[in-house]
């Protein structure tokens, strides 16, 4: 692990991206006629401000350099090299150092987000099957469980691919094989053949994680081909912290692609979404018109903000791979404080012990409580669940006084068994 991703100073940082930004264009000192972008208007986004030189971030912005396309692989626009470079190492940062990818053998960008990413991973092996096995749109399938993110259903409508989701075990979160069988069956009955499998990395309301294999042994007893591509949307800057010898990493050769989200655990501006996938598939998704773009377009969005690459590489490299390892420690510290106050007050939840979201069943959170404390719902119309997730600004102390709105709460019948 740490092969790529050092510790950094703040002077350091700066004088990195101020060094990209410099082999970027200078749409003044320059002659670019033909392109139709230029920095931000200068009118109310000054470019000369006194605090920029101290602000790589804000003058990335003010520079406004198009990422469009993907650059891990053949050419890119010339015209914003410097920063597209730290999008790479970036890119690289996540698929060899958090998921233990081998170097140089991953492509990937900064998407909008996990829903575009994962838009994109469905697309890519929707094109796989039908270039590579001439497989009919029906014959295809996606294959995840019921918890996995509304992203998926999104996916089936704008991709036109059916969508089986298998059921969970409403405690424990867990997919049981015989569910797997039998949604598999359902499926293959259904004339499919080709699956596309989405397996989560920390589920969006309860923090669970699939078990990869038992989609693998499952898919395996079928004549039936698959892709698997890993949702990290949620848990990609956590997981791999908590779970060091986690399945869910590039090291697992049943994985293809991986979406990571910034904008979530990792606390970047939104639009930092993250695909990751190996080498050899992402040209499934070659849109060859795109002919001037240099180097064409891989991708699902087009044109996009380098400077959200810049946030998110500069957010990783000022913590290091050690500092994150420490952040994500203090997490499941707090996470694991207030499972044990939950427990001992006898009030039922759901934490996967590698995460940092404590599902608790509503009927130990009073509907004023959850307003107060702004729990989530799993169902605003009628809440099964309320989720807590343990971030950054989540501390002890605003854990307590939500402990003691709940025991004012606990239904009568709990506060008088005996234990
Ligand atoms: C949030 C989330 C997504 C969607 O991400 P956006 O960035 O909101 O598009 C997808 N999958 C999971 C597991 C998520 O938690």
């Amino acid at each position: 692990m740490n092969k790529i991703w050092k510790k950094k100073s703040q002077e350091e940082i700066s004088e990195i991206i101020f060094k990209a930004l410099k082999q970027n264009v200078n749409y003044d000192k320059q002659n670019i006629l033909g392109v139709p972008a230029s920095f931000l208007d200068e009118k109310v986004f000054y470019q000369d401000a006194a605090f920029l030189k101290d602000a790589p971030f804000i003058s990335t912005l003010v520079q406004n350099p198009n990422h469009i396309g993907c650059h891990t692989l053949g050419h890119s626009e010339p015209f914003f090299k410097g920063t597209h470079e730290i999008e790479k190492e970036l890119i690289e940062i996540c698929a060899v150092d958090i998921l233990g990818g081998e170097p140089n053998q991953q492509d990937g960008y900064v998407a909008s987000g996990g829903t575009e990413a994962n838009l994109q991973a469905i697309w890519i092996y929707r094109n796989y099957f039908t270039q590579e096995h001439s497989a009919q749109l029906n014959e295809i399938c996606i294959l995840c469980s019921e918890d996995t993110h509304y992203s998926m259903d999104k996916a089936k409508n704008v991709l036109v691919v059916d969508l089986y989701k298998v059921p969970v075990e409403n405690d424990t979160r867990k997919i049981k094989k015989e569910s797997i069988k039998n949604t598999i069956q359902t499926a293959i009955q259904a004339g499919k053949k080709y699956f596309i499998v989405v397996c989560n990395m920390m589920t969006t309301m309860f923090g669970s994680v699939d078990d990869i294999d038992t989609y693998v042994n499952e898919l395996n007893q079928f004549p039936c081909e698959y892709k698997i591509h890993v949702d990290g949307a949620y848990g990609g800057f956590y997981f791999p912290f908590t779970d060091n010898y986690s399945a869910l990493s590039f090291q697992n050769t049943n994985i293809s692609s991986f979406t990571l989200d910034a904008h979530k655990m990792a606390q970047a501006p939104y639009g930092t979404g993250i695909f990751l996938i190996r080498k050899g598939l992402i040209h499934h998704t070659n849109t060859k018109q795109a002919s001037y773009v240099e180097g064409e377009d891989f991708t699902l969005i087009g044109s996009r903000s380098g400077a959200n690459a810049v946030a998110v590489w500069m957010i990783l490299v000022k913590n290091g791979y050690f500092g994150w390892q420490e952040k994500i420690y203090i997490l499941q510290k707090r996470a694991k404080w207030i499972c044990e106050q939950l427990e001992a007050l006898k009030i039922k939840f759901y934490r996967h012990p590698q995460s940092n979201i404590i599902t608790i069943k509503s009927e130990f959170i009073h509907n004023d409580v959850a307003i107060e404390f702004g729990l989530v719902p799993d169902n605003h119309a009628n809440p099964n669940w309320f989720k807590i997730v343990i971030m950054e600004h989540v501390t002890i102390e605003k854990l307590m006084s939500l402990l003691e709105k709940i025991k004012i709460n606990i239904p009568k019948e709990i506060e008088n068994e005996v234990i």
